[in-house]
């Protein structure tokens, strides 16, 4: 008989989740707070603009090719490879660097700058390499029962890599590397695993191998969103309900059973099974009361930085612009030390700027930009305030006027900024951390909290902060992890 499955939110883990799920015969509905599907993942369209709110690219496009392949269908969007991968800015420096996969063409980027690029940089990938393909499946895409179940899959790594667990990601840069700028941009990625890459372990260095060599960066034609839109019929020809504007304000449980979720209406929602998409340290001590995950215990956790995101329709064509960009300061080590700590808006920025007019000209009228500035920021512990938004933002759309020479603050048809606060109250996100739990060794694998609930049987977690971890191709992978789990603790007979 069909077991029913209630999902609650519908981020990308869970929307991936639902399609291998009904795919496979559970009666699934997905219960969300907002007006519509994505979380994250989200679409913004205002003053005849069109904004991807979140995520603007990834790597490791093969995760969503799985998927469809799974379900028996093509990839419902068009994926688009990025070449270059992304630029990047160094303020006081003329060169802007461009991203190649090709090395040899990356090489002539930093002529003069760091000698013998090239065969160095082959040494370098060939580690990382070697610890992305040793990790993948003893580590990564495996379900782990226990911290001893993990600590003997992490045993099947080859020895070779254990100095890799102790060494910093930016030691592991210093062994190949010797001019500032190329450690600097292989570094950048660190951020986003929520740590800088003086506190970030070596072994994430195989992300740089990932996007330079094994897949590159893609994105998606006509725009992030159409990732959503085209799982939405692929969810609704197999029987997906979806119920928006439905918010979840507490669990019911009893004995080693969920019986409901209740939402903001009073309304109870109830399944056979549930899979929570909402984040998976904080549900379970905001609604299943967990001392392990108590507001103290969530605060001692390490979280991957807030975003504070600006989204700019602009008229004219700014010109010194790609579609992906860097733009750091020239004080790295320093601004990486104290923007985790400080409770006052970083006085030079650090920021990424996308540009998706410049590939996909219907999110923009004619002869206009869409911008989506993204400057990750300390998150709500550290700075809750954030009544000073819009002389950050001045400050950042000034910045970059100046460095692309183009006059962007006389030219804005439509601004829309979303700070820390902003993130936490649309998608529930703990103190607004963007990315959700970090990934330091003490987080991943066994130490990250589980997909599967400790103590109710019929309850599963997916997304950023349960394993593998985040992004949109881990929580893809996530979501395969968690089927297997419930196809093989609830199979349908
Ligand atoms: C600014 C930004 C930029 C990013 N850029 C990239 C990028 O370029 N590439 C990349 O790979 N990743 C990027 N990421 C990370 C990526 O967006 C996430 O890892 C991924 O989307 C998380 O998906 P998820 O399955 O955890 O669901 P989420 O996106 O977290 O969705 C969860 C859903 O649950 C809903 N929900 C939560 N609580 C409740 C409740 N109580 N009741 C009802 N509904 C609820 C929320 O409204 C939300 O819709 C970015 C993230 C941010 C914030």
């Amino acid at each position: 008989m069909a077991k029913s499955v209630l999902i609650l939110g519908s981020g990308l883990g869970a929307l991936s989740t639902a399609l291998r799920l009904s795919d496979k015969g559970y009666a699934v509905k997905i219960v969300e707070k907002q007006s519509r599907a994505g979380g994250r993942l989200h679409i913004l369209e205002k003053d005849g603009y069109t904004f991807d709110v979140g995520p603007s690219f990834f790597s490791m496009s093969y995760e969503f090719k799985e998927l469809f392949e799974s379900v028996g269908e093509p990839i419902p969007f068009e994926l688009n490879e990025l070449n270059p991968l992304y630029t990047v800015n160094i303020a006081g420096q003329d060169r802007v660097f461009q991203m190649h996969k090709d090395l040899t063409k990356l090489a002539k980027e930093f002529e003069g700058i760091e000698d013998d690029f090239e065969a160095k940089a082959r040494g370098y990938l060939a580690g990382a390499k070697s610890i992305f393909h040793d990790t993948e499946y003893r580590v990564v895409k495996k379900n782990f029962d226990s911290i001893l179940h993990y600590l003997l899959g992490m045993a099947k790594v080859p020895i070779k890599h254990l100095p890799k667990m102790f060494r910093s990601f930016w030691a592991e840069l210093e062994r190949h590397f010797e001019s500032e700028e190329v450690k600097i941009i292989f570094s950048l990625v660190a951020f986003f695993l929520g740590a800088t890459p003086f506190n970030t372990p070596s072994v994430y260095n195989l992300l740089n191998y990932t996007e330079l060599q094994y897949d590159g960066y893609w994105n998606v034609k006509g725009g992030m969103y159409n990732i959503v839109k085209g799982m939405l019929p692929l969810l609704e020809a197999r029987g997906v309900q979806f119920q928006y504007n439905c918010e979840i304000v507490a669990a019911e449980y009893s004995g080693k059973k969920m019986t409901g979720l209740r939402d903001a209406a009073g309304n109870l929602h109830t399944a056979d099974l549930y899979v929570i998409n909402a984040d998976a340290a904080s549900f379970r001590g905001q609604f299943l009361g967990r001392k392990k995950f108590s507001e103290a215990k969530l605060d001692a956790m390490d979280w991957t930085l807030a975003p504070f995101t600006i989204y700019l329709g602009v008229k004219g064509k700014i010109p010194g612009i790609h579609h992906h960009n860097y733009f750091l300061g020239n004080n790295f080590r320093d601004y990486a030390d104290t923007i985790f700590r400080s409770s006052v808006a970083p006085e030079k920025p650090y920021y990424y700027v996308n540009v998706a007019s410049k590939s996909n000209p219907n999110c923009a009228p004619e002869g206009c930009e869409n911008l989506f500035i993204l400057c990750p920021v300390p998150d709500m512990r550290v700075k809750p305030d954030w009544s000073d938004a819009k002389t950050l933002a001045q400050g950042i759309i000034e910045d970059l006027g100046e460095r692309v020479g183009y006059d962007i603050a006389s030219n804005i048809e439509s601004k829309t900024i979303y700070t820390p606060v902003d993130w936490a109250s649309m998608f529930n996100l703990y103190r607004g951390s963007g990315l959700g739990l970090a990934h330091g060794m003490n987080q991943i694998g066994a130490f990250r909290p589980a997909n599967k609930d400790e103590e109710l049987n019929n309850v599963y977690y997916v997304g950023a902060s349960t394993v593998p971890g985040t992004g949109l191709p881990i929580v893809v992978i996530g979501s395969r992890l968690v089927t297997e789990r419930i196809q093989d603790e609830h199979s349908i007979v």
